[in-house]
């Protein structure tokens, strides 16, 4: 990072906010990674604004951080600029049937939230440890429910600074996928719309999926939830199992005992474990079924 942008940070973000040379294990749930040249926590649109327009400016590479819960960052950190959501652009309110969330409120706070309204559609999301704009670029989802079913709008900011809004059709909603998951859009506030119904029916459901996770997952250990996407027709964490790959262990990180889908870092993992990891489990299911299996997991940084 060159001089001019660093002293546009010290101009413009307050200390407290901005922080050089970051580790970044401090900030993903698989607890790992290097440092980042600099990270600033945004607090508003319009802190935002400026930075994302002085970056496209003088080209400097920044990337958006959400609670950093699909994210491994390499052990030799991020050349670059982090913008944390996550701490100071949290607001959130009801109007009627809709939820109106900025992009680094927790999704399953807004789902609590929901619940205690008396507004249906998040429950699937009681149980994803991320932030609202996260969950849109990756259209999180569970038990039948995904981001999809439920944004009405997508307040952005695109390459230049400039901010635009994006219906549910444009935004291009996949699987774990949407038009921003490609593009250099961050996400700044999100309109859901959502279903009335009884506050208490509402909150079972997101407690029964919670116990579902509970049971099923191996929550004890820091990971990024599934590791790989699901192959057509298949399941990762059964294609891992029947590779033999249960438990299977590079340095620090492990294919769960729990839940062959999860690489979990059972204690001191690198990003390279992690990393190398993912791939010979690919290797070796592909070798074996003939069956790709891709990152669901973001990877950022020099592998
Ligand atoms: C225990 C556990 C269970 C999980 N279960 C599920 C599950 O059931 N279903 C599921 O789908 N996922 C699950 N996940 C994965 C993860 O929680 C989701 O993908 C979540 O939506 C990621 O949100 P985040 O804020 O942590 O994003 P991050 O990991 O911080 O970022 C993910 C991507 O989104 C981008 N991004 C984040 N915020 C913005 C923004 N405001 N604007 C533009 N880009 C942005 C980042 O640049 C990055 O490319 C699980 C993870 C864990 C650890």
């Amino acid at each position: 990072m060159n001089q001019a942008v660093k002293d546009f940070l010290k101009e413009n973000v307050a200390a407290e906010n901005l922080f050089w040379n970051e580790p970044m294990d401090k900030h993903t749930t698989f607890r790992v990674g290097g440092e980042a040249d600099a990270l600033v926590c945004v607090t508003d649109s319009e802190m935002l604004q400026k930075i994302v327009s002085y970056m496209a400016k003088v080209s400097q590479e920044f990337f958006i951080l959400g609670k950093g819960s699909n994210l491994l960052v390499s052990d030799k950190g991020y050349r670059g600029v982090i913008l944390d959501m996550s701490k100071g652009f949290t607001d959130v309110r009801v109007e009627g049937n809709t939820i109106i969330a900025q992009a680094g409120a927790s999704l399953p706070q807004v789902a609590v939230l929901a619940a205690e309204h008396g507004l249906s559609g998040l429950e699937f999301a009681a149980g994803i440890p991320g932030t609202i704009g996260g969950a849109v670029v990756m259209n999180a989802g569970a038990y039948d429910g995904e981001m999809k079913q439920v944004v009405k709008k997508v307040t952005v900011l695109n390459q230049t600074g400039e901010e635009m809004e994006l219906d549910n059709a444009t935004m291009e909603f996949g699987y774990r996928t949407s038009i921003i998951k490609n593009r250099p859009f961050v996400v700044q506030e999100v309109v859901f719309e959502l279903e009335p119904g009884d506050p208490e029916e509402i909150k079972k459901k997101g407690a029964e999926f919670n116990q579902r996770r509970r049971d099923k997952q191996p929550l004890e250990f820091p990971s990024a939830g599934s590791t790989f996407k699901r192959p057509e027709g298949y399941f990762a964490g059964k294609l891992i199992m029947d590779a033999g790959l249960r438990g299977y262990r590079i340095g620090g990180a492990q294919v769960s005992e729990k839940h062959c889908g999860f690489v979990i870092n059972v204690g001191n993992a690198s990003a390279s474990d992690i990393y190398d990891l993912m791939d010979e489990v690919s290797e070796k299911v592909y070798e074996q079924f003939g069956v790709k299996l891709e990152p669901e997991v973001v990877r950022l940084g020099q592998f």
